[in-house]
């Protein structure tokens, strides 16, 4: 395993995203940011960061339903990190609607963003890992990879769908060091998860604070939120040697949910 490890984290200015980039910056492995959001802001966290921990953190705005822009961002940070060891699909979006009034449009971004980009970011990076006998590929699937909730049709086909990609391309790095994973997180209370609220409450007819407490942390046995602190853990362990064996499978950190 070279050190320090080079990692490209896509949805990374916020949330999850976030998390495991803050990780792997305070294992002092440098990392290229990635998601929307206020330059201003953006800039903050990519200094920060870079000054806390001492390492090379960089940033590529590259819109993840554009393949061309997808195929930049990993040239470019192959580049500017000389090699490429960490890839992290994690840019992700949401949108709650029943089946039949489901918008087509957000039907084809989730798809898009969710599953399709993560197939253009490994393809791009896959040569590179494999030439070099080490390479970590890790998805941020969902509890929704395993499971269904109503009203979440596009989400829930994608998260599936990562899944299946996760298996294939594990099998294909088996003999080249390069394993592949997903983790699985049940709700985590992020931006993603609060935009989500106004609308799962229209959609199940209830006040806001009764789908936290009767849909969210219903579906979790613990009754709390993952954090994105736990998840950016359980992504370093991934990346160690001692996780070389570990590959195609699904991480569920969810608080128990799919155990049921
Ligand atoms: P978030 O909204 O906080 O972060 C999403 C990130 O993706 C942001 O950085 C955003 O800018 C970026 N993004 C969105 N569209 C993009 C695009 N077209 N191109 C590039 N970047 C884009 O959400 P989050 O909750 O941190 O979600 C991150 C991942 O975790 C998603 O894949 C989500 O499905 C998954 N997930 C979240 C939860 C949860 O409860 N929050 C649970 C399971 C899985």
């Amino acid at each position: 395993m070279a050190s320090p490890l080079n990692a490209v984290v896509t949805g990374s200015t916020s949330g999850i995203g976030l998390g495991i980039a803050t990780a792997f910056a305070a294992e002092g492995w440098n990392v290229m940011l990635n998601g929307f959001g206020d330059p201003d802001e953006i800039e903050g966290v990519r200094a920060g960061l870079e000054e806390k921990h001492g390492v090379k953190v960089l940033y590529n705005g590259a819109d993840m339903t554009k393949p061309e822009e997808i195929r930049e961002m990993i040239a470019e940070a192959e580049t500017a990190f000389g090699q490429l060891d960490i890839l992290v699909n994690n840019a992700g979006i949401q949108h709650v609607s029943p089946v039949e009034d489901f918008p087509e449009e957000k039907w084809d971004a989730i798809l898009a963003i969710n599953l399709s980009s993560a197939f253009h970011t490994i393809k791009a990076a896959f040569a590179g890992m494999k030439a070099r006998k080490f390479g970590r590929i890790i998805n941020t699937a969902s509890a929704h990879a395993l499971v269904a909730s109503p009203f979440k049709t596009a989400y829930v086909a994608a998260k599936h769908g990562i899944l299946g990609l996760t298996k294939t391309v594990a099998l294909e790095g088996a003999e080249h060091g390069v394993t592949c994973n997903a983790i699985c997180p049940g709700y985590v209370r992020t931006p993603l998860v609060e935009k989500q609220i106004p609308d799962t409450a229209k959609a199940r007819g209830m006040t806001e604070d009764e789908v936290i407490q009767k849909v969210i942390l219903e579906a979790q046995p613990t009754k709390q939120f993952v954090t994105v602190e736990q998840i950016g853990a359980l992504a370093v362990f991934l990346c160690s040697d001692n996780a070389a064996q570990i590959t195609g499978a699904a991480h569920e950190m969810d608080g128990g949910w799919t155990a049921q």
